[in-house]
């Protein structure tokens, strides 16, 4: 039978530290300051899984830090591609848990949807994430570990400055990022950084579902480009759609989109909007839309109801949504219907980890604050 030595203390992952964090841990190991660049240019630059493949340290300094850290990327439970070039990531951390990450190509570009908690605490009504049971934060490195595999699987080291295959990144995987601020924002800040990853802020999109407090320290924070759930244009339709908007109503939140910090007609606010059969998707409700938005730089993006098992909603006829989007439209918005892509593994919006199991409200943990 193998035994563990618990004398001995766990290494520490070193992926996930920002600049700070690994200049102090590094300051606590005893080593010089310029040691945590050399290493940073190594984990986020050049991607090295292994201290032995940083050829500028010296071969004692590479054994001592292997015997006190570690490199820890998650690890990939299954992978699969669509027929449309898509493809998705089921990603296991150390406790077992799993989330999924997707890389959508397209003609200009890459994107990679990140997923900041396992499951979600919201429970949208039709959304599949939030029926999952178990929930947690992701950590910071479990966060920009999804960016290091996509870039592992696309050959995509030292990171490179044009013709990338990951130009863009955003958080609508599974979960509700400003719920998980603090981790969001420290792995947000690895992955901006111009020495590291350097995927700037102009090409990160954080999409919430509308924690108002939190949009306003975003905005302030981080400056990332802000999407929005909206979904329902009355409060009595976005309580049944988006529970959350019982505590922050339409009002407020368009409150707090208005107030976004460096809104303008270059970076608009995108407002993403499900189309749901029957429910939120007539002319009426349009023009709504149109009116509630006024006054915000806005793209709206209508997204095609993509369904589960045991979904209570269809989507709307293709008339339907293509009548939506001319009102929106003529009044001088940009509205693309969103193409499903890879729905055929599973990957659209709303069918992250499908594999679970749907339970009931009554089953479910408490929410943690905001
Ligand atoms: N929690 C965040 C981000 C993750 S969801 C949020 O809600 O904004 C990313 C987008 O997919 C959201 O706009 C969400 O409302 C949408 N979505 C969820 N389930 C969907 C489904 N079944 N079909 C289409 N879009 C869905
Ligand atoms: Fe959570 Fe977003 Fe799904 Fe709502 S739509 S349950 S906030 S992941």
């Amino acid at each position: 039978m193998l035994t563990k030595d618990l004398s001995e203390p766990p290494r520490r992952n070193l992926v996930g530290l920002g600049r700070d964090a690994l200049a102090a841990e590094m300051a606590k190991f005893g080593a010089e300051p310029f040691r945590a660049r050399q290493l940073w240019h190594w984990i986020y630059r050049r991607g090295a899984t292994d201290f032995a493949a940083m050829t500028s340290l010296s071969k004692p300094f590479r054994d001592r830090l292997a015997a006190r850290y570690m490199l820890q990327r998650p690890a990939i439970s299954s992978a699969l591609a669509s027929v449309d070039g898509t493809r998705k990531w089921l990603l296991r951390f150390a406790d077992g848990e799993e989330v999924e990450t997707v890389h959508i190509p397209e003609e200009d570009r890459g994107t990679l949807c990140v997923s900041s908690q396992v499951g979600c605490t919201l429970t949208c009504s039709f959304c599949h994430t939030g029926t999952q049971r178990l929930v947690r934060n992701l950590a910071s490195d479990e966060i920009v570990g999804q960016v290091m595999i996509a870039r592992d699987a696309l050959g995509e080291w030292p990171s490179p400055q044009d013709d990338r295959q990951v130009t863009n990144i955003v958080l609508m995987g599974m979960g509700e990022p400003l719920y998980n601020y603090e981790n969001v924002a420290a792995a947000l800040k690895i992955v901006m950084d111009g020495e590291g990853l350097s995927i700037s802020r102009r090409k990160i999109t954080l999409s919430t579902s509308g924690v108002v407090p939190m949009i306003r320290r975003c905005g302030a924070e981080l400056a990332v480009n802000l999407a929005v759930s909206l979904h329902g244009v009355r409060d009595d339709i976005r309580d049944r759609l988006v529970p959350l908007n019982r505590k922050y109503p339409i009002v407020e939140l368009l409150e707090a989109c208005r107030s976004y910090p460096g809104a303008s007609n270059a970076r608009r606010i995108t407002f993403e909007y499900v189309m749901l059969k029957g429910i939120n998707d007539s002319p009426a409700d349009a023009r709504e839309l149109v009116r509630l938005v006024g006054g915000i730089p806005a793209k709206i993006n209508l997204i095609p109801f993509n369904t589960w098992p045991g979904a209570p909603y269809e989507c709307s006829p293709d008339a339907a949504i293509k009548a939506f989007s001319d009102i929106v439209f003529a009044a001088g918005y940009s509205a693309p219907v969103r193409t499903p892509r890879g729905r055929d593994i599973l990957a659209a919006c709303g069918q992250l980890k499908s594999a679970s199991v749907r339970v009931r409200r009554g089953e479910r943990p408490p929410l943690p604050a905001a």
